[in-house]
């Protein structure tokens, strides 16, 4: 059978369960699981590969909700990764339940290509995306290792085959002061609260002088309990994002300095904690981006590759980029003016074009996965891209 015949059938899988899959994306959606707790996304999606023929392994890497469905055998090993956690408070607003949705339709949809010309289809189901960076702990534990291609589509607001993800840690602060009345004896206070404003005093002062791109952005937790009394404790979360990890490494120092100076000033003390998790950049495998283009273009969407001048944000995707050639495209599924994490997102990611773009993207997945196995060439300049780039 030719390229485009499987390409054609791959398609018409999709179609064939366009309800089953969209069935599937609003149960998610409307049953929001926060990181690690996607219980019943884990099952659905893992019961719906099974039904369709693939093997499937629940709880690797000890995660629970973190699975891995496979369908044939050996190379290339292909593997598509589904997110399905929601947000606190906002449910889908980053639209995971289209993201996994799209992985098992377009896993489903490659088996015949896989049939007809060997290799190995994977879903791959990576939980906690949002809060805890379930990928880059399933990339320590080798999740990902014998895999030659990654590929996710994540919703958005336009239709890019790549994107620009920041590297990314985070850091928790306190100040330890002194309670004191403080009307009465402010004089006998360590003022935990103020340690903390000079902190980001401080960081608004060097944010002039950072890097483009570079973003340092944080919240108080806890700025004491009563006016009258001197703030004994403060609390903070931060995040720390830049372009690449060498300047990651050297904005942490300097943005530490910042609370060790208002450590020193206020003469409070500070206890910080780094966060385990590190998001590195993303790296996009332009040839893989190119076949996916192509993919998209083919269904009337016109797929940009994403201005390097605007970064997205972070993504634990970035994580598995550095150990197998990635893509992480976006497909529009809402009108430019919603943000992404807001409540209008999370209508979208259950509304007719959200489905469409669920559809879309399954489908390009698929005929992606289609050029991949037949064109063994393709596969070759893909691995060879990844490991120059390195
Ligand atoms: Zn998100
Ligand atoms: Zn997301």
């Amino acid at each position: 059978m030719d390229i485009e015949k499987l390409k054609a059938s791959a398609i018409g899988e999709i179609d064939a369960r366009r309800y089953q899959l969209s069935e599937l994306s609003l149960k998610i959606h409307s049953n929001p699981e926060l990181g690690f707790q996607e219980v019943k996304a884990a099952a659905w999606l893992t019961r719906y590969l099974e039904e369709n023929g693939f093997s499937i392994q629940q709880g690797i890497c000890e995660l629970p909700t973190a699975f891995r469905g496979s369908y044939g055998q050996g190379k290339p090993a292909i593997a598509i990764l589904a997110e399905y956690d929601a947000l606190p408070n906002l449910g889908h607003a980053c639209g995971h339940n289209l993201i996994a949705a799209s992985a098992v339709g377009a896993g489903v949809a490659s088996k015949l290509a896989i049939d007809q010309l060997g290799g190995t289809i994977l879903v791959i189901g990576t939980p906690a995306e949002e809060l805890y960076g379930g990928k880059v702990i399933m990339a320590e534990r080798g999740a990902f290792g014998n895999l030659d291609m990654a590929m996710l589509v994540h919703p958005g607001v336009y239709d890019t085959a790549t994107t620009e993800a920041l590297a990314c840690q985070a850091l928790e602060v306190e100040f330890f002061g002194k309670a004191a009345h403080a009307a009465a004896r402010p004089d006998a206070g360590i003022n935990a609260l103020e340690a903390m404003l000079q902190a980001f005093t401080a960081i608004n002062s060097l944010r002039q002088h950072i890097k483009d791109k570079a973003r340092i952005h944080g919240i108080i937790t806890d700025g004491g309990q009563a006016a009258n009394v001197v703030p004994a404790h403060s609390a903070g979360s931060f995040l720390v994002r830049a372009e690449d990890d060498t300047y990651l490494d050297e904005l942490n120092q300097r943005v530490l300095d910042c609370f060790i100076g208002a450590a020193t000033a206020s003469g409070a003390r500070l206890e910080y904690k780094w966060g385990d998790i590190r998001y590195t950049p993303l790296r996009n495998n332009l040839t893989l981006a190119q076949l996916f283009t192509q993919n998209m273009q083919s269904l009337g969407r016109k797929v940009q590759f994403s201005d390097p001048s605007k970064a997205f944000g972070s993504t634990d995707m970035g994580n598995v980029s550095q150990l197998v050639p990635s893509i992480h495209p976006f497909v529009a599924i809402a009108p430019v003016e919603i943000a992404t994490h807001s409540p209008q997102f999370a209508s979208a990611a259950a509304s007719e074009a959200g489905i469409h773009g669920l559809l879309d993207a399954a489908k390009a997945l698929a005929m992606t996965v289609v050029d991949l196995v037949a064109n063994p060439e393709i596969a070759t300049k893909v691995k060879q891209e990844f490991r120059q780039n390195k």
